[in-house]
């Protein structure tokens, strides 16, 4: 027990540490000169207090993230169309992208990313299921950095959305899990990136954290979010309408 309040306190300097002096940023504008005042002015902030920020929200006793981040862009072909991705410690930005889409999600697609850069998982013989990965990178973007924005509301009438969708819908599961399940002294989804990171995570991880298995979690979720029967229009009341039957409510088609 002591032993584990040492390294838990010892966690708590480092990353107290860390975000004080914050980490090292390399910005390369090189192939994108349009985008460098956008990137010093309204992306650098962004970074300076998020990156350290998101290394806290996922620290983890004994971890150290990455103290050195590097951005650069490059063109669409490539970045094979894909807006951004991360190796290791260098968030790649695809120019054209970010050029046509800076007054929208640009910013919360770096956030989103520097999630991975500070997930660090490692490519192990148990790599952590994709849509963990992901989903806990678009929770901290939707739910933590941009909440007002309300960008992650799972389509609930299509029957194929599930808790493992990934990306924006698994987020929405795990704010869901976080609201009603959370509380304790560790966030749940701090607990899931660790179980990932530390090549452990199974199915197992749900019924740990909530006491349910992630089917009913993921049934439970849904139907927290299903939209109540739509009400047929009622007709104006006559004599007949009075000793008519109450009128079934319509079931709800997904
Ligand atoms: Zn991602």
């Amino acid at each position: 027990m002591k032993k584990l309040t040492t390294a838990f306190l010892a966690a708590a300097a480092m990353t107290l540490g860390f975000a004080a002096r914050g980490a090292v940023y390399h910005f390369d504008t090189s192939g994108a000169p349009k985008l460098a005042a956008w990137t010093d002015t309204k992306l650098r902030p962004v970074v300076e207090q998020w990156y350290p920020r998101i290394c806290s929200l996922l620290q983890e006793p004994g971890f150290k993230p990455p103290e050195e981040v590097k951005f650069c862009y490059r063109e669409d072909r490539q970045m094979r169309g894909i807006p951004a991705w991360t190796m290791g410690n260098a968030i790649w930005l695809n120019r054209q992208w970010f050029e046509g889409n800076l007054e929208g999600e640009a910013i919360g697609c770096v956030v989103h990313e520097m999630v991975h850069v500070a997930q660090a998982y490692r490519r192990g013989r148990h790599p952590a299921p994709s849509w963990v990965q992901e989903g806990i990178a678009d929770y901290v973007r939707w739910f933590l950095y941009e909440p007002y924005t309300h960008g992650a509301r799972p389509n609930f009438r299509d029957q194929r959305t599930r808790y493992d969708n990934s990306y924006r819908t698994t987020a929405h599961f795990l704010n869901y899990v976080e609201l009603k399940y959370g509380g304790g002294n560790t966030p749940i989804y701090r607990r899931l990136n660790a179980a990932a990171r530390n090549a452990a995570y199974s199915d197992e991880f749900w019924k740990v954290a909530t006491g349910k298995d992630v089917a009913a979690l993921d049934a439970e979720w849904k139907q927290a979010f299903a939209r109540p029967p739509r009400e047929r229009r009622q007709p104006p009341k006559t004599k007949t309408s009075e000793t008519s039957k109450p009128q079934k409510p319509e079931t709800s088609k997904p």
